[in-house]
Parts: C-alpha cells; sequence; structure tokens
C-alpha cells in the first residue's frame, strides 16, 4: 500500500469528484470528502467509501473562501491527520458570449476554479514540504489548453490552472511533492448535462474515439497520479479527452 494516507478531493460529492474519492479510497486512502452545498450527495459518498471497507469523512467550504478552507484544513487534520494527496476538482461554469459575459460571471468563475485551487494549494503545500512528501492534482480542461467559444471565463481558469499546476510543481520538487493536471474533455456529469443534442452531436465529431468519457475515466488517471508509481512525473498536464487534443 502508498505511504500515502490522507487524501481532501474538493467538491467530492458527485461527477468526477466521486468517481476520484472512490478510486483514492480503493487505494488505501483515508477520504476527506469536500463540498459546497450539496451536503447529500457528499454523506452518499462518503457512505459509499465506508461500505467498501473505506474511511471517510465530509467537510464543507466554499473554495472560493480562504477563511473557509482554513477551517476546512484544521478540521480534515484533526480527523485523519496531515493531508498528503490533494484533489483540487472543484469547479463550475457560467457560460456567456463575450458581449453578454459580466463581470460577476468571470469573476466568481475565477474564484472558484482558480483562487479555490490557489487556497487549497497553499494550505496542503507546508504540511507536504514539512513531510517531504505529497501528491497534488488539479482538474483542468481541456477549454484550459485550446479556448471554447462560450467560455472565455471559464478557460481562462483552467488555462490559469495549469500555470498554477507548474509553477506550484517548480517550487515543491525537491521535496518530495508532483503537482500535476488532468485535462478532461467532454465528461457526462452534472456539468454537461444541460447542453442539448445539437451541440453534444457537434462535440462527438471531434472527439476521435467516438464517445463521451465517465467519471471513471478522469478517477484512473488522477489515481495514477497519486500512486507511489508516479513519483518521477511532475509538472505535467494528462489530458483525458479520448483523443480530443492530441497534437498534429
Ligand atoms: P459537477 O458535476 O458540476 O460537480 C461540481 C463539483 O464542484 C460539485 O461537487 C460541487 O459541490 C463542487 N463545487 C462547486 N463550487 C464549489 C465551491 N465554491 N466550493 C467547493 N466545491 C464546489 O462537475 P464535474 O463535471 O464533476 O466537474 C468536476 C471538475 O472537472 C471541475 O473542475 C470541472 O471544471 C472539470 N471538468 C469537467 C468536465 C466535464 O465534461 N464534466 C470537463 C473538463 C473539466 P456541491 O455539490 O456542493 O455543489
Amino acid at each position: 500500500m502508498s505511504e500515502l494516507k490522507t487524501a481532501l478531493v474538493t467538491g467530492g460529492g458527485r461527477g468526477i469528484g466521486r468517481a476520484v474519492c472512490l478510486a483514492l479510497a480503493r487505494g488505501g486512502a483515508s477520504v476527506a470528502v469536500n463540498y459546497a452545498s450539496g451536503e447529500a450527495r457528499a454523506a452518499e459518498t462518503a457512505a459509499m467509501i465506508d461500505a467498501a471497507g473505506g474511511h471517510a469523512v465530509i467537510v464543507r467550504a466554499d473554495v472560493s473562501v480562504f477563511s473557509e478552507c482554513e477551517e476546512m484544513f484544521a478540521r480534515v487534520r484533526a480527523e485523519l491527520g496531515e493531508v498528503d494527496i490533494l484533489v483540487n476538482n472543484a469547479g463550475i461554469t457560467r457560460d456567456n458570449l463575450l458581449p453578454r459575459m459580466t463581470p460577476e460571471e468571470f469573476a466568481s468563475v475565477l474564484g472558484v476554479n482558480l483562487s479555490g485551487a490557489f487556497h487549497c494549494l497553499k494550505l496542503a503545500s507546508r504540511g507536504m514540504i514539512k513531510n517531504r512528501r505529497g501528491r497534488i492534482v488539479n482538474i483542468a480542461s481541456v477549454a484550459g489548453l485550446v479556448g471554447n467559444a462560450g467560455q472565455t471565463n471559464y478557460a481562462a481558469s483552467k488555462a490559469g490552472v495549469i500555470a498554477l499546476t507548474k509553477s506550484a510543481a517548480r517550487e515543491m520538487a525537491k521535496r518530495g511533492v508532483t503537482v500535476n493536471a488532468v485535462a478532461p474533455g467532454f465528461i457526462e456529469t452534472d456539468m454537461t448535462s444541460p447542453l442539448g443534442e445539437d451541440i453534444r452531436a457537434e462535440m462527438l465529431k471531434n472527439i476521435p474515439e467516438g464517445r463521451f468519457g465517465a467519471p471513471e475515466d478522469v478517477a484512473a488517471a488522477v489515481a495514477f497520479l497519486c500512486s507511489d508509481a508516479a513519483a518521477y512525473i511532475t509538472g505535467q498536464v494528462l489530458a483525458v479527452d479520448g483523443g480530443m487534443t492530441m497534437g498534429g
């Protein structure tokens, strides 16, 4: 079993975050399942882990608010010990075309997706550096690699997450801490379920594998990057997108 024992997954109640929680628990980690407002779903994730013989707690915090993140880390430390695996998964969209996008829509997406990742990274880093061990995986998006019309706010936040990942990876590389990003393509979750059939059909044309991804596809990549086997991988962006963004 891995030496890394305590994982914190932001937005772990549903979608990709839930699949990540389950995968890390299967790998032997105790898991703190963070949520912002979906307490029942987070409790469901924790119950699934407990039922499989693992150990989980749920912890509320809006990751865009630093003081709430501080309280969350203090609680997780008290209940599970120092965090040695952090998965920054919490994310939102507020899509709009540029002329209609409000400054509030821009700021709220940057606040959760980018500042939220920074807050948790900062709070996890001290303990990881001290213990000279840690795994951080930030969930970016292919939108942060290639952009997406109607998502200037979201794509900017995810490009920011990628730069955050590389800079943190350089900062902590000599301290036994790896920092990587996973960039999902189109994954079937609450985030993508509102998209209409016409948009889905159009997107499918750009996916060489010819299918949308499942949360478990992303979770498998995250679990690998959090494992002992990935000790020599840092500062990387792994696209899990059915081939959508492969280079030409
Ligand atoms: P989802 O089903 O909409 O779930 C979003 C999660 O984020 C929920 O657990 C939610 O918690 C949490 N969250 C939202 N705002 C939060 C806040 N302020 N503080 C703490 N938690 C917050 O989305 P998903 O598809 O699983 O996406 C997960 C991640 O993958 C996101 O970063 C997203 O950008 C990224 N991603 C998704 C896709 C895709 O196709 N689905 C593609 C690329 C990247 P509550 O339940 O408490 O609201």
